[in-house]
This record gives C-alpha cells, structure tokens and sequence, in this order.
C-alpha cells in the first residue's frame, strides 16, 4: 500500500516519518492508501520550510502581473482535470458526485477571483498630503504561510487560500486533512505542470505534530486553519503567541428560520439540501430549524422531504445522501443523538444503525428528525455534524432571534420568508457572519469573504476575496518630500 509522498521544492519526497494512518474509502472500508503521521513530520515541515522561505526571496520580487499567470493555467487544467479530481473527493470523502463536482466548481472560481490580484493589491496614494508632501500604502507578502485544512471539503478549501496567497507574492505550504489526503494529491500533480519556481507551493501530511510544527516554526509567517472550534480556538492562540497573522475558521450549529408566509414548497426542498447535503457534514449545513407558528404542514413536509432522500455511495449517480467520514464519527453522531433522547427529544425519523445494500460496511446513517429538545438543553447547541435536523417551534421572529443570539457559534442564520420587512429585520440583528434570505446553504461565492463570528471564527480577516489579499499582505506607508523650488511658494 502506497505512503503518501510529501511535495517540497517541486518534488515528491519520503516522510521523515514512518508510522502511518490509513485513508479509508467511508462507504466501502476500502483503505486506499497510507499517510505519514508521527513525530517525524516535523523534519518535513522544516525541510517544506527551508524551501519556501528561499523560494520567496525570489518569487516576493515577480511583478504581480507574472505571478498570477500559473493561475491561468492551474485553471484551466482544474478544469480539464475537474471529473477525475471530482471522483477522488467521492472516494475518500464521501460525498456525492454531484457535490464534489459543485465543490470544485467554487475552487476553481478562487482561482480565478485571485487572478484578479493586479487590481485588488492596488493600494492609495495621497499627493501633496502635506506641502510639497505625498503619502502613499503599499501592499507588500508577509513571507512563507501555511494551511491546514480540514475533511469535509479537500478539494475547496485549500483554494479559499493557496491562490490569493501566491499571487500576493507569499510562498505557502497545505497541510491537507489527514483523512483525505488524495484529492490534493491530484490537484498538485497539476500545481506541478504551471511553472511556479521551486519551493513556491509546498504540501506535507501528517496530524497534529504536523500542525504544532507549522505552529511553532520561526519562519512562518501566517497560518489560514479551518477545522471544529476547539481546534480553531488552540491553532489561533498557539500561532498567534509565536507572533504569527492567524485566521482560524471553527465548527457551527447552524439555525434556519422558516416563516408561515415564505414559499413553504420551496423552503423544505431548500432545507433538507442544507440539512443533508453532504450527509450534514458542512460547516454551513442547516441543523436547528425554527419554524414559526407552524399548523403542522411544514412539519409533515420536511418530514416526507427527508424520509425519501436516497443513501449510498457516493460515485452511483442516483444516489442524493453519501457515508460519514468514519466508523468513529458515525459513533458519535448516532450516540449524540442519543444523548438528545435522554434530554426529552422524540424522534420522528430514525437514521441510526442504516445498512445500504452491497455496501454494509460504510459509515451510512439516514436522514434523521429530532423534535421536542429542551432549548436549555446540550444537545440543541452541539455540532453534530452528520444528517440530523433538529425541529423547534417558536412563537414569533423575535423569539427565533434570541434563540439564535443565544447561541455560541456564529457561521450561519437563514430565514425563509416572503416579508421584506421579517428578512431585513433578520439580516440586520441576527448574530452570524454568514445571512441567508431564502437561501439554505449561504456560502459566500469566492469574492466574498467567508464571514464567521463568534466560536466559528478566530481572527480577524477571513478567507477568500478582498479579505485573503489584506490577510496575505502587510501594509507599508510612505511619506516623502522631494524639496523644489515651485513647491515650496504654497
Ligand atoms: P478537525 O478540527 O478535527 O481537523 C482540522 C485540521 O486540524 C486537520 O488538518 C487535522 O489534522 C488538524 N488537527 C486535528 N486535531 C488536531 C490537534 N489536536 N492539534 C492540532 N491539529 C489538529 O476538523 P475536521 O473534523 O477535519 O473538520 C470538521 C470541522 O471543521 C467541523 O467542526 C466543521 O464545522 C469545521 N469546518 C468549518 C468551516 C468554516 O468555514 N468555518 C469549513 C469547513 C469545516
């Protein structure tokens, strides 16, 4: 069985490391290759180190003009290569085909917002600020950065920095999730064929030793990390005390708000997507949802919606709901689920102990209801990350907005609603980074920054668009006076 190679200075070497974890195919048990994790993998991120910071001497100095070319071309052999890479996210994470093709599709367009970057770096400049004066800001990279990604989306998370990184003039390494290593292990097959220099993109496996040698490395400049909060909460204070820009992307519990006047046809076609797409496993999956003054038809029509979503694997096209990631995680969704249960919860749709034919190993759970949680209750404010959707009836707008306020994560709120009036009170006080209005997934498009608040975010700027190309730059003022005679009469 293969190890994974490590990436460095445009070639694929040995891990340091010898213990390994297996990448496992979450629907067939399948183990489809092995990854470097130990100790040892500090020396690769040394060596990954070495490389990018003599790499940025040069490539700091490339006119921003040169250096988004390689982006042109990374596009379009993402897109020649879209189908191939699309099956391997399949593959190792599970998901459907069609949502790891949609996955890639938002990757790409990164791609191509950050060859943008010549107009996007451009800064100000202040003529005559003072007499005979001018002042002006200059975007300058910071130096080596560094990403560590998590499982649920290995082909687009990465792009919310690798691209904006680069054609600012930083070099950069990816730590992808250890669990699904393989997509980009495609997508630098590619990365390898776009006449970057040397030690421009750098990719090493590995786990936390990995990630506390990212850490911890002198050198590194800026850390870009998206993964569960408690994780966010440790890379954000470690890298931050060892004087590193850190932006820590965290977990989330995500409420969907459904009034009586929205398009209720509409809405629970919308929900259950948000609630199941990905088998629940998004950081921007629907998993509280509020129905307001509800007679008991949007119920009854969520509950239809969910029961006929069809489970398996991922690559058979008809199938619309895939596995979780693994044995572990099913465990722990079914026993959170459980837990609800134990807490006073009914449920009206049970997903637990799922077997898909010809598939009897994966880590398959159904489309899952819960009704009647405590609101004081831990369940109700736990990520579950898998395909639960959890019902709560409220009395007013007002009363979904202190239950959402209430709450300690801040990814995403929506509203399904035909009031102007409801979504624009909604948009302006509900505490969240990212505001649906009849949307369920409200993931920012690539321009946008992907706006987290509260436990779901740990930093200041966040990735993509003009928010990646401030991250991935330093600010420079210069103030200067070029004393002459015409000048100085005024
Ligand atoms: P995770 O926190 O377990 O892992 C993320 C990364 O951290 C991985 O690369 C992993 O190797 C590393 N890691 C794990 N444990 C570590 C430790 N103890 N010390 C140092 N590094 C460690 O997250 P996951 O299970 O891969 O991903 C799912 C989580 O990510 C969910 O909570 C989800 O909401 C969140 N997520 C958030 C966003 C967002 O934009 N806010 C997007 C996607 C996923």
């Amino acid at each position: 069985m293969e190890v994974l190679n490590n990436y460095i200075n445009s070639s694929w070497v040995k891990s340091k490391e010898t213990n390994t974890s297996d990448i496992i195919n979450p629907a067939t048990q399948e183990i489809l290759g092995k990854v470097p994790m130990g100790k040892g993998t500090a020396t690769d991120v040394a060596r990954a180190v070495e490389a990018a910071a003599e790499a940025y001497k040069i490539w700091s100095q490339v006119p921003v003009m040169k250096r988004v070319q390689p982006l042109y071309k990374l596009k379009q052999l993402l897109e020649e290569n879209a189908e191939d890479i699309a099956r391997t996210i399949t593959t190792e994470c599970g998901k459907t085909i069609a949502e790891s093709r949609g996955e890639l599709q938002r990757a790409i367009e990164n791609v191509e917002t950050a060859c943008g970057t010549p107009m996007l770096i451009q800064s100000e400049f202040s003529e005559n600020i003072a007499g005979g004066v001018d002042e002006f800001m200059i975007r300058q990279p910071l130096g080596v950065c560094a990403c560590i990604a998590p499982f649920n989306f290995p082909g687009m998370i990465p792009f919310w920095f690798l691209p904006y990184a680069i054609a600012c003039g930083n070099t950069f390494i990816l730590k992808p999730s250890e669990k699904v290593p393989l997509t980009m292990m495609k997508v630098f097959k590619l990365i390898e064929q776009i006449d970057l220099p040397s030690g421009v993109i750098n990719l090493v496996h590995g786990g936390k030793e990995t990630v506390d040698a990212l850490l911890d490395h002198p050198e590194i400049k800026a850390i870009s990390f998206v993964g569960s909060s408690n994780i966010a909460r440790y890379v954000y204070s470690r890298g931050a005390a060892n004087g590193k820009r850190v932006q820590a992307q965290g977990g989330a519990k995500n409420p969907v708000v459904i009034l009586p006047d929205a398009d209720i046809e509409m809405s629970v076609q919308i929900v259950t997507d948000s609630v199941y797409g990905c088998a629940g496993q998004r950081c921007l999956a629907a998993s509280n949802i509020i129905t307001v003054g509800d007679k008991g038809s949007i119920k009854e029509a969520l509950y239809e919606s969910a029961k006929k979503r069809t489970t398996g694997f991922g690559l058979d096209e008809t199938i619309e709901m895939g596995p979780v990631i693994s044995k572990e995680s099913r465990t722990r969704v079914e026993s959170l689920v459980d837990k609800a249960v134990s807490e006073g919860a009914k449920v009206l749709l049970d997903g637990r102990n799922a077997k898909v034919s010809g598939y009897e190993n994966g880590n398959f759970i159904r489309p899952t209801i819960l009704e009647g949680l405590p609101l004081n209750g831990e369940t109700i404010r736990t990520e579950i990350f898998g395909p639960v959707m959890s019902l709560i009836e409220l009395e007013t707008v007002d009363d979904a907005l202190n239950f959402i306020n209430n709450g300690h994560y801040g990814n995403m709120a929506c509203l399904f609603t035909s009031s102007g009036a409801n979504a624009r009170k909604f948009r302006s006080l509900a505490n969240a980074g990212n505001i649906g209005i009849n949307i369920g997934v409200a993931a920012p498009m690539a321009q946008f920054p992907f706006s987290g608040w509260k436990e779901s975010f740990f930093g200041d700027l966040h990735g993509q668009g003009r928010h990646a190309i401030e991250f991935f730059t330093q600010t420079k003022v210069v103030i200067e006076r070029w004393p002459r005679e015409w000048s100085r009469k005024f």
